[in-house]
């Protein structure tokens, strides 16, 4: 019996002790210290934002900035029917209403069908998009870069200014992605108004749990709301209705050490990625592949596996210890979603019955690789 490969765990062979000894020696584990800021300043650094605020999980960065785009009770969101439920979830936080989109080849939001989606069911009233079939205002986007992938943001960046909505990149799956615009590196999460990346224990890089948010404004109110909102150190006055969401010392120490190793662990998750296009490559099995002009950062890969019993695939891997993975259910088909609209749902609903993800943390080996290929064709042959 082979080795258990799983799908996504954490690689922790870094500077991750060190940096937490030293946070626990110098006794600032809390949400003070030096490692907080450090690795604000890095990350910020890394994808060529001004700013950087560390939060509690990738949720929390995207509650805060739903928060600080003024999205109200009143208003919608459009959000992808293809995604991470975690995405949604803030929505409904602040009182917002979702609008469920589908998603193109890219396995991201189709940007055709958003602009056909205004042009159809939309109209601007005084600077702002309102849903002729709800009567509600549309405040923002939320978009997320699916698996590493890149939405079409040149597209939704236009889509952004004409109709005035805040476009907020849920980045959590794509730290790391870029393309190259002018001669300069752009990065998933610092092309709309606001990005979120979040460290929890399958992304690429991890904290333990926590999250990142960055923003082409200043983030200052938005740190001071994840601060519960504290005007006064000495007295505790508070203006506003505040969140205990600030990253621990600790977790940031983790983050520093595994940012560092980003690119390395990218270079690894390409090489394996490579290896299993390669090996794949005259079956008929298909690798989803990325957007090809881009770097992706290869977070995780996907089989696109047609006509076939996808929960039998499952089973069968994990008999043979590897362990894979639907992708996720719609979440306009969840129960506490089922109420809100959708509009054209269609691609995303063929993908959710025909992808798995296969094993692809950073410290897979080639030949958990070739094992993986060689299970999953025997499967199919
Ligand atoms: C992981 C993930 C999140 C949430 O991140 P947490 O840090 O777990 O809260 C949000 N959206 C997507 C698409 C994700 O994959």
């Amino acid at each position: 019996m082979n080795k258990f490969i799983p799908l996504s765990v954490p690689n922790l062979k870094g500077n991750e002790l060190k940096y937490v000894t030293d946070a626990i020696q110098k006794e600032w584990v809390s949400t003070g210290g030096m490692y907080i800021n450090m690795f604000e300043e890095k990350l910020a650094e890394y994808v060529g934002s001004s700013c950087a605020v560390a939060c509690q999980s990738g949720t929390a960065g995207l509650h805060l900035v739903l928060l600080e785009a003024g999205v109200t009770a009143a208003d919608e969101v459009i959000v992808p029917a293809l995604t991470f439920i975690a995405a949604v979830n803030p929505v409904r936080y602040v009182g917002a209403s979702p609008v469920f989109m589908d998603c193109d080849d890219t396995l991201c939001m189709d940007m055709d069908k958003l602009q056909k989606f205004i042009d159809t069911s939309c109209e601007m009233k005084q600077g702002n998009l309102y849903n002729k079939t709800t009567n509600k205002r549309i405040k923002a986007v939320i978009v997320v870069h699916v698996f590493g992938n890149l939405a079409d943001m040149n597209k939704l960046v236009l889509i952004g200014k004409k109709y005035n909505l805040v476009i907020i990149e849920d980045a959590t799956e794509a730290l790391g992605t870029y393309y190259v615009g002018n001669g300069k590196k752009i990065f998933a999460g610092t092309i709309g108004d606001f990005g979120v990346f979040s460290f929890n224990g399958n992304k690429i890089i991890t904290t333990g749990g926590g999250g990142m948010i960055v923003g082409k404004s200043g983030l200052d109110h938005i740190k001071y709301l994840s601060t519960q909102a504290k005007d006064d150190e000495l007295y505790y006055t508070h203006d506003e209705i505040g969140y205990n969401y600030r990253m621990t010392n600790v977790q940031a120490g983790i983050g520093l050490a595994q940012l560092e190793q980003l690119e390395t662990f990218i270079k690894t998750k390409q090489n394996n990625y490579e290896l299993y296009k390669q090996l794949f490559e005259h079956t008929k099995i298909k690798l989803q592949s990325f957007r090809d002009d881009i770097r992706p950062n290869y977070w995780f890969y996907s089989l696109q596996l047609e006509n076939q019993n996808i929960s039998d695939t499952i089973k069968q891997l994990e008999a043979n210890n590897i362990q894979t993975r639907p992708i996720w259910g719609l979440i306009c088909d969840q129960k506490p979603y089922k109420q809100f609209q959708t509009f054209e749902v269609e691609k995303a609903r063929q993908y959710q019955q025909s992808i798995i993800n296969i094993p692809c943390s950073s410290n897979l080996t080639g030949e958990d690789v070739k094992y993986v290929a060689k299970k999953v064709g025997e499967i199919y042959e």
